[in-house]
């Protein structure tokens, strides 16, 4: 049922992690993937492994808060692929953790919103450029539990995580007529590089507050972004999926 033949799917943050896998995943499934990433190294890693494993790839370097970059980078897509199907946007980062809100770095907090909402509104608008004259699109951004529930001592990620959930929230219903749907989906903890460079406490925080007791893995959130990202999910938009191992009930 789900199948990206003949179609074309940037990923954005597609360098480690949850895009990493991501990518690799959409590409098994038939798309021509072109891996963006701020880490022009890790991007093109992600492109090889790709076509090493059969599969039709492209690199390209962006970093989200940049626009020009973006563009450039969903223009060597077209470029090479044709029309763009599908725009996933993976980068996001942390900033400082551990902290309480009145001891917050404001430039730390700053630059969080910067990459994660602004970023994401970057990359909305620039896949939003390219799926428009063609009436299709599905637009994936990775929130976050953290987004709804409100991590204690994570502010700045918590509250750029709630601010991209209110941001496909209005995309969802400015798109719905015109083919393009814009979801994102909300992790607990995946076992990725992110979370390890996280202090032990903020991770046990977090695996504590999962019924099912464990870290999601890599697979699970790929899974949930194949499907999110094709024309599969045809009748949800504006919504945050779940990936949570039972922690969001709501
Ligand atoms: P990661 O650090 O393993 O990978 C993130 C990738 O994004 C890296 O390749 C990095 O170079 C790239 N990136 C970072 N900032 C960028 C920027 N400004 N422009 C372009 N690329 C940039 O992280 P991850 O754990 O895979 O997280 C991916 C997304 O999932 C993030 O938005 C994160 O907030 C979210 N998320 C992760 C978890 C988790 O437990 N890992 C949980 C909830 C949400």
């Amino acid at each position: 049922m789900i199948s990206f033949a003949d179609q074309s799917a940037v990923v954005v943050g597609a360098g480690a992690g949850i895009g990493r896998s991501a990518a690799g995943l959409l590409a098994r499934l038939g798309a021509a993937v072109t891996c963006v990433d701020r880490d022009a190294a890790a991007a093109a890693e992600a492109a090889d492994e790709i076509r090493a494993a059969g599969g039709r790839a492209l690199a390209a370097t962006a970093d989200v808060t940049d626009p020009a970059a973006v563009r450039a980078a969903f223009g060597a897509a077209a470029g090479e692929f044709g029309p763009i199907h599908a725009a996933v946007n993976c980068a996001g980062i942390t900033g400082q953790t551990g902290i309480p809100s009145h001891e917050v770095s404001l430039d730390d907090f700053a630059h969080v919103h910067r990459v994660n909402v602004h970023g994401a509104m970057v990359v909305s608008q620039v896949a939003l450029g390219h799926m428009l004259p063609n009436g299709y699109g599905r637009i994936v951004h990775v929130a976050s539990i953290s987004g709804k529930d409100g991590n204690p001592n994570m502010v700045a990620y918590s509250s750029s995580k709630a601010a991209l959930i209110g941001m496909v929230k209005v995309q969802g219903k400015e798109y719905a007529q015109r083919g393009i749907t814009v979801n994102a989906i909300a992790p607990a903890v995946i076992r990725t590089d992110m979370v390890a460079a996280l202090p032990d406490d903020v991770v046990a925080y977090m695996v504590s507050k999962i019924p099912m007791g464990r870290t999601g893995e890599l697979d699970e959130a790929a899974a949930m972004i194949a499907f999110v990202a094709s024309s599969a999910c045809s009748f949800t938009t504006g919504f945050t999926f779940d990936l949570t191992g039972g922690r969001a009930t709501y």
